[in-house]
């Protein structure tokens, strides 16, 4: 008798995405992504704010209300990042992705990126902020400093870490500790994950061209082969939804539905668009 093991493949509701939000913008950004992307993946998204809000939780959506401050402060910023990292850890998923509520996510892609991991790996995986590791200066006992370099991810952009990851994270990151090491190089969110994971753990993050964030220059995104079938029929303030393969833009302001290949969106209210030629 033969027995044939199959590796346990990666699901889509193995992945547990945290998206960063706040309560004025509820109404604007978080709103658009419920009517797009969360609505497909809404089971395993959790959006971690720090304003109740009835609506969203009468329909469904797992809003987790943090007693952060509704600020935009490291320090209101790392204890959202803390909430979404001990939240993970006491989930049964696989991978913790992080976004931010003016990021449009591709379901599938970032299903496809994750599975050509190894599923028991140590990933960290996101865009780099810059094109070279920051330098920090790590707090230590009796005042001094010490020059520290490593690589981060763009929150902005989203990043994705494997649970096996997640757990050798948990000596800087689960509870209050999070809080104190970003306190310990006094950087925000995005950069205390990478000093933990590349500074502490002495694990590379993996760099990505996948993710992309409103900082970037649209123009040089590369063609890709991703297709995502945008529909959006929420009368709202302007968006903007590119082509990555032809760096074309949709415009949309009312009820109009868009079938186009996309893997960006980008909002006109909340970023200004550069270098991108207007059709
Ligand atoms: N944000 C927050 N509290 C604030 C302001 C912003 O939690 O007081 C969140 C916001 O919802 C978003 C992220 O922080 O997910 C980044 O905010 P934004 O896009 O306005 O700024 P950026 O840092 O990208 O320029
Ligand atoms: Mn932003």
């Amino acid at each position: 008798r033969r027995v044939v093991v199959t590796p346990s493949l990666l699901r889509l509701t193995d992945i547990f995405l945290a998206v960063k939000s706040t309560g004025r913008f509820h109404g604007t950004r978080l709103s658009l992504l419920l009517e797009t992307w969360i609505s497909k993946t809404k089971e395993h998204t959790f959006i971690f704010t720090d304003t109740e809000d009835e609506d969203i939780n009468s329909r469904g959506y797992n809003l987790i209300v943090t007693d952060c401050p509704s600020d935009h402060s490291h320090q209101a910023l790392s204890c959202k990042m803390s909430a979404e990292y001990d939240h993970f850890m006491a989930s049964d998923k696989k991978w913790l992705c992080h976004v931010d509520d003016d990021n449009y996510v591709n379901p599938g892609a970032l299903l496809s990126l994750l599975s050509a991991f190894p599923q028991d790996g140590d990933v960290y995986v996101g865009k780099p902020s810059l094109d070279h590791p920051i330098k920090a200066h790590e707090l230590l006992e009796g005042n001094k400093t010490k020059e520290v370099q490593f690589w981060f991810a763009t929150g902005g952009a989203g990043f994705c870490l494997s649970r096996r990851l997640a757990e050798k994270m948990a000596p800087w990151a689960s509870g209050p500790r999070f809080e104190q090491t970003s306190a310990v190089i006094r950087l925000p969110d995005d950069c205390t994950v990478g000093f933990i994971v590349e500074r502490r753990l002495g694990i590379s993050m993996v760099h990505s061209s996948v993710f992309h964030s409103h900082l970037e220059n649209l123009l040089l995104l590369t063609p890709s082969n991703i297709p995502l079938q945008v529909r959006y029929t929420h009368t709202h303030t302007a968006i903007y939804l590119y082509r990555s393969d032809t760096h074309t833009q949709q415009y949309t302001s009312t009820g109009q539905i868009h079938t186009h290949p996309a893997i960006y969106l980008y909002r006109s209210d909340t970023h200004t668009p550069s270098n991108i030629p207007l059709q």
